[in-house]
């Protein structure tokens, strides 16, 4: 027998039992007459003791132990002179009678300790040894209770889950598909699904009303921090219901995650149209745990011969509450911060509403104190606070007051990682004019229903086209989305029209789906959440990779089996990739 039990669970109430444990050394500390080696295993750390009474050969072993050997012991548990209260064993230790060493271990490249002294680098090469640590490995032990709680909920709704292939063909869903060579069928391809889709489209065709999977999902992307080409979506899809049944019933899902994972009670998942959430945040997906929500200027500003406010299409702005003692060094790095490349503004402008009362803007050349009041009326200011303007084209000065926004939530502490701001954004454009492209995209994926009511705009007004379809955002991130789908051939074939398909290209690619179409396709739609962005906003975490039991790096790699690698010309040929060795 290796155990009789685990080195997280014997307590004051073992006292005098004769056991067996089995794990890692994680330190062991010489006193002379006294050896102790605290071992760990998955559900804690024991400390055992050999003294001067054991005998020598076992005590030289003992002394010998490094970090990491695998060991079992037996011997009797006692109580601890010297207690720690902070860990549930803490209160007994093993008096060791026989010690077996089951395997021994290198010195580990980093310290295997809650604070770590590995490098990012260091710690993915040597992946397996940074899951023995209690945080990594808590991560992944809170993503299966996450997963359980999926799979609990939605079964008890009547979602059936069901495997949709991996080697299937290209799905547009916006980014390059990762392929596959096929060998029996040479110069062919499979794609890996960039989500199921079309399958799960067709499961309700089928009859299965309610799918759902947790399943991989790959993309092809250049690599921004913090994505993974491989990654993890709960992916679901429901037939015969409308928007308001999909957005009940998922957030419904939500909400017992938080309960049942986090102990939260989300009070209510408000809801906003996308249109509110471009004027009010400048963001589709806005981070509602703070207001300070945009206020337009245009009929406050305008026409005071302030050329950069009179030429703008918008002119627009937040109050930083409490921020009016910004010193002017404070002010200058805020000017700073819009002004890097990557949000690209040209400057800032600031009003203060001094404590005294006085209202004192960067630009009093062009409006007296008279018109500062309006500006004050407009943002509700009180003593205290400042305000922040930005003016330019519509678009782009909401998408840089958006950052801007965001940037001072996080330095007036607005975004504790500890409160969480759910919220659904509806009604999304159906449609995304690409520039380098010079033609429209679907924005959310091409099988998204139009709304009726908007259908007769597609011909002359395609981007005022709204779709039924949604997403999910908590905290400012967006955590999931979906739509109700056209399930018409008619339509279906319009779609593909207005997104530049030729009815050939189209029949090609979709000819399936739309085929199944004829054949009595529900109406239906769904939803897919991130479900590694989802665990890492439960385990608070920036990074997706910690709740990942094996990510890959910044550059898509593996760095511990070293993946991507090249493959053996024989393969290569027998791909047909090659055709000569
Ligand atoms: N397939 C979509 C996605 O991966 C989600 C959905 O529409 O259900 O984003």
């Amino acid at each position: 027998m290796h155990r009789t039990h685990t080195c997280g669970e014997l307590s004051i109430a073992d006292l005098g039992k004769e056991v067996i444990l089995a794990g890692w050394v994680q330190k062991s500390r010489d006193l002379g007459g006294m050896t102790f080696i605290d071992v760990r295993d998955r559900y804690g750390i024991t400390q055992l003791t050999f003294n001067a009474d054991d005998n020598d050969a076992m005590r030289a072993q003992a002394r010998e132990l490094g970090r990491e050997f695998v060991i079992k012991v037996s011997g009797t548990v006692i109580e601890r002179s010297s207690k720690n209260l902070k860990i549930p064993t803490g209160e007994v230790e093993i008096k060791v009678s026989s010690l077996e060493i089951l395997n021994a271990a290198k010195l580990p490249p980093f310290l295997i300790e809650d604070e770590t002294d590995g490098g990012d680098d260091l710690r993915m090469k040597y992946r397996y040894l940074d899951l023995r640590r209690n945080p990594v490995r808590n991560n992944l032990v809170l993503r299966h209770k996450m997963a359980q709680e999926v799979r609990k909920y939605l079964d008890g709704m009547e979602f059936i889950e069901v495997e949709t292939p991996v080697l299937i063909k290209s799905t547009p869903e916006g980014a390059r598909d990762f392929v596959v060579p096929s060998r029996m069928n040479p110069g062919e391809f499979y794609a890996l699904p960039q989500s199921p889709q079309t399958f799960k489209q067709l499961l309700m065709v089928s009859g299965f009303d309610r799918y759902f999977q947790i399943v991989k999902c790959f993309r092809d992307e250049d690599l921004r921090a913090d994505r993974q080409p491989e990654f993890t979506q709960i992916d679901c899809e429901m037939a015969f219901i409308e928007q308001e049944d999909i957005l009940n019933v998922f957030e419904g899902l939500i909400r017992t995650l938080f309960k049942n994972v986090k102990g939260v009670d989300l009070v209510e998942v408000p809801r906003m149209t996308y249109a509110d959430a471009m004027r009010l945040y400048g963001s589709d997906k806005p981070d509602t745990r703070f207001g300070m929500q945009f206020v337009e200027l245009n009929d406050v500003v305008k026409g005071k011969g302030f050329p950069i406010f009179d030429n703008a299409e918008l002119v627009v702005g937040i109050n930083a509450k409490g921020a009016a003692e910004y010193t002017r060094k404070q002010l200058d790095e805020l000017t700073d911060f819009i002004k890097r490349p990557q949000i690209g503004a040209t400057g800032l402008i600031y009003m203060r509403h001094n404590t005294d009362g006085s209202l004192k803007s960067s630009v009093d050349k062009f409006y007296s104190e008279d018109e500062l009041k309006k500006w004050s009326a407009a943002f509700s200011t009180e003593p205290g606070d400042l305000v922040l303007i930005m003016a330019g084209g519509t678009d782009k000065v909401r998408k840089q007051l958006n950052e801007l926004r965001l940037e001072m939530g996080t330095r007036l502490g607005l975004r504790d990682k500890n409160t969480f701001a759910p919220l659904w954004v509806i009604d999304f454009p159906l449609l995304e004019w690409d520039e380098d492209t010079q033609r429209f995209h679907a924005m959310h994926h091409p099988f998204t229903s139009p709304k009726p009511e908007d259908i007769a705009l597609l011909d002359t007004n395609p981007g005022e086209v709204r779709a039924n379809a949604y997403d999910m955002v908590v905290n400012g991130i967006e955590i999931g989305g979906g739509s109700i789908r056209i399930h018409d051939r008619t339509l279906q074939a319009l779609m593909f029209k207005h997104l530049g398909f030729s009815k050939e290209e189209a029949q090609k690619q979709f000819g399936f789906l739309m085929d199944a179409f004829e054949f009595g396709a529900p109406p239906h739609g769904g939803i897919a959440f991130g479900f590694d962005r989802l665990c890492s906003i439960f385990a608070g975490l920036d990074s997706i990779r910690d709740v990942i039991a094996f990510p890959k790096n910044n550059s898509g790699r593996d760095v511990m089996i070293d993946s991507p690698s090249t493959i053996a010309d024989e393969q290569l040929a027998e791909l047909k990739i090659r055709t000569t060795i």
